[in-house]
């Protein structure tokens, strides 16, 4: 067998595989494979078993020692409760673990939240306190104490995507609820926002330099967003600083709550945003909190676009997890 490992981050959109080269602590080779539509009769254990069977095929026939499969949602004992960016409106669990013994026999099987891979790769780099968010299709964040993830006797750890924000706009969550964090600072959630303000201000929507970008509102996508944000487009970058201070809220009671003063934020979207909306979700943070001291200026860093936090913590867990503490990165 060799030293590669097969590792997934499943998104939103769908399933992101690679190898990792634990010599190198690099990826190989990359595939991604988008889920598709996904009926309300679709067995989902049988639909996700064979969009990481379809990804793992795009990289080719290898033997593998690890397999990691990192999820969007809270997982224990390597299944995964629920996964309402992946499955929208479906309930229902899904058995990581099972999924991958049975595709691949010969490997150690690891299930985990994808928050957790890929406060592995910051834990690779010798971080041992910090806060991990992905802001992409929705919201998650993992908080590492001590070179721990933080997940609760239920794995629920991190899930502050599903956090009501006070005052938020009455916008459907992919779970079904109502005003979550994941609804307004994700980049899905920025597209509603942005509908939304777009109907309640027809006009103040009208002088955007999107207006003229789009028949009606409604076409306003994530990528134009982040168009209109990066080129200083003022409604855009309204938009978007509600997303921010949304965000930055829940950060100021993270860090007050727990003493955290570093955040990585990954996610497609904020990724693609990029450094300027790090420093927003930074100072509606600091006016949000005490100030004890902190410098937020510097204290929530956006990855650069194409940083796979995900696939390479995936890969670095393995080698990082004490082999007598497995409670949610869970090896079988
Ligand atoms: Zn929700």
């Amino acid at each position: 067998v060799s030293d590669l490992s097969l590792v997934f981050d499943v998104g939103g959109h769908g399933a992101r595989a690679a190898l990792f080269d634990s010599h190198t602590a690099m990826l190989v080779r990359q595939a991604d494979i988008p889920v598709g539509e996904i009926s309300a009769s679709d067995d989902l254990q049988a639909t996700l078993g064979g969009l990481l069977n379809r990804a793992a095929a795009a990289l080719g026939d290898v033997a593998v020692r690890h397999v990691v499969i990192a999820a969007p949602g809270p997982v224990t004992a390597g299944r995964v409760d629920r996964l309402p960016t992946l499955f929208p409106g479906r309930n229902g669990g899904v058995d990581l673990v099972l999924i991958g013994r049975r595709l691949w026999p010969g490997a150690a099987i690891w299930a985990c939240n994808d928050l957790t891979a890929a406060g592995y790769g910051f834990i690779a780099q010798g971080y041992r306190d910090f806060c991990v968010l992905t802001c992409g299709s929705g919201i998650g964040a993992k908080l590492f104490l001590d070179g721990r993830p933080l997940l609760g006797g239920r794995g629920m750890g991190g899930e502050i995507g599903h956090w009501q924000v006070p005052g938020a706009p009455p916008l459907r969550c992919d779970c079904g609820g109502i005003g979550h964090l994941g609804t307004i600072g994700s980049g899905r959630g920025a597209v509603r926002l942005a509908h939304h303000y777009a109907a309640q201000n027809p006009r103040g929507f009208a002088g955007s330099s999107l207006a003229s970008a789009v028949d009606a509102a409604a076409q306003v996508d994530s990528q134009l967003l982040v168009a209109g944000f990066r080129g200083g487009d003022a409604w855009t970058v309204g938009v978007i600083d509600a997303a921010a201070a949304a965000i930055g809220s829940a950060l100021a009671l993270v860090h007050l709550a727990t003493g955290i003063e570093r955040f990585f934020v990954t996610g497609g979207f904020a990724c693609a945003l990029g450094h300027e909306f790090g420093q927003r979700i930074g100072h509606h943070a600091a006016a949000m909190a005490w100030d004890s001291g902190t410098d937020w200026s510097c204290a929530v860093e956006v990855m650069p676009p194409d940083t796979e936090c995900g696939l390479l913590g995936a890969g670095q867990m393995p080698n990082l997890v004490a082999p007598d503490w497995q409670p949610e990165p869970v090896c079988a």
